[in-house]
């Protein structure tokens, strides 16, 4: 028997074989002609999946906690202002580095599940100026997708930048950066970006490279300082060799890969695929009778979804009883609700026969636990869904 399970995580996830492919190709110089067309080339194509015309993009080794302490690190001077609008635990963690770099941080919290109203928001942006708003797009602790569009819009109008946690949305969720005014986006490439985990992506528009180049106070992060990656960027996208730390030479062929396959299939097709997988799967969790950690269905992302166990269900027990029908989910994340819910994330190349293996392992594992249900009713569900 062939040892394979689907991983069905909020990331990583599933990856196409041509990118795997080319992370096991042989290992060029980051210098040669052709890795710096293909670095050139990810740029461009970055552009086009964020939806962003006039941004600067970045590619830099690391992971989406990078990509947000590189926005932090580069933003942020000592005593600014930031406003940090919390779904949950990803966006906590934004408080913490913008604190870091010297910003005294506002939450605007919401109860688990929920997300902070425009108005709370609003209230908030015009007591004071306010230099940085954080939103994460969607929360992966709770499965909640915040409203980036009217958020953007916000905080353009009271002078302030905003920033964007897309780590679990990118590529999936509808995100129009140029279009929503959003300053800077940042994602990871292990969810719907496609490609294995090591890369920290992000794109600064225009007004938060002015703010950074406008900046009174050096950037405490030597890595991750703009001063050194600005030149490198604009270098590989003008098709010239360039150095200040080795990039992740396989990691970025595979990128240029994965991210032609994204723009290939397009980017309206994709978020409406999204959204019918989703609508789909959550269907057949609902036929199941699980409720979910969004409070209401409007505020539940389409890239994952975050069941709560039903009554008298061993979650650890639960998970390895899926796990051994040949599917991989994760557990809970929120420290308030960690015990009570588990995540599933349905983003990237995800097809409908993933979902319905995956509704099949839960129900499995469901009907191993002893949880009384009418067999077959989620997978049943989901195909009507379609
Ligand atoms: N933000 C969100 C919304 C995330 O889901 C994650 C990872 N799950 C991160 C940030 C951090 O990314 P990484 O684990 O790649 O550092």
């Amino acid at each position: 028997m062939k040892n394979r399970s689907l991983l069905m995580i909020p990331g990583p996830i599933e990856f196409e074989p041509a990118v795997l492919a080319a992370l096991g190709a042989p290992t060029t110089s980051h210098v040669t002609p052709d890795f710096i067309e293909t670095f050139g080339n990810a740029l461009e194509q970055m552009r086009e999946v964020f939806l962003s015309k006039d941004g600067q993009p970045f590619i830099l080794a690391g992971s989406g906690t990078l990509a947000m302490d590189t926005a932090g690190a580069n933003l942020v001077e000592p005593g600014d202002r930031a406003l940090v609008v919390s779904t949950g635990y990803f966006s906590d963690r934004f408080a913490e580095i913008l604190e870091r770099y010297g910003a005294q941080v506002s939450l605007v919290n919401a109860p688990v599940g929920g997300r902070p109203s425009l108005d709370d928001v609003e209230h908030i942006l015009s007591k004071d100026h306010y230099k940085l708003m954080t939103a994460t797009h969607v929360d992966t602790s709770t499965g909640v997708i915040n409203n980036i569009k009217d958020l953007a819009a916000l905080a353009r109008r009271y002078g302030t930048l905003s920033i964007v946690d897309g780590v679990c949305s990118v590529a999936g969720e509808e995100l129009r950066m140029s279009e929503w005014g959003v300053d800077l986006v940042l994602t990871a490439s292990q969810k719907a970006i496609g490609v294995p985990p090591g890369l920290a992506l992000l794109i600064a528009g225009p007004q938060a490279i002015t703010a950074f180049k406008g900046r009174k106070n050096p950037v405490l992060n030597y890595y991750a300082d703009w001063k050194n990656w600005l030149p490198i960027m604009e270098n590989y996208e003008a098709r010239k060799p360039s150095y200040f730390a080795t990039p992740a030479v396989n990691l970025i062929w595979a990128l240029q890969v994965s991210l032609g396959q994204i723009i290939k299939e397009g980017m309206e097709k994709r978020f409406s695929r999204h959204i019918s997988i989703s609508q789909a799967f959550k269907q057949g969790i609902n036929a199941l009778g699980l409720k979910q950690v969004p409070l209401i269905p409007d505020y539940a992302a389409h890239t994952m979804t975050a069941p709560l166990f039903p009554a008298g269900i061993n979650g650890p027990e639960f998970l390895a009883k899926v796990a051994k029908a040949g599917v991989i989910l994760a557990g809970g994340l929120h420290p308030i609700i960690r015990s009570k819910y588990f995540r599933i994330g349905h983003m990237g190349s995800v097809n409908m026969g993933d979902i319905l293996a995956t509704l099949s392992a839960i129900e499995i594992a469901l009907s191993e636990c002893g949880y009384a249900f009418e067999k077959g009713s989620a997978v049943s569900a989901a195909l009507k869904a379609l």
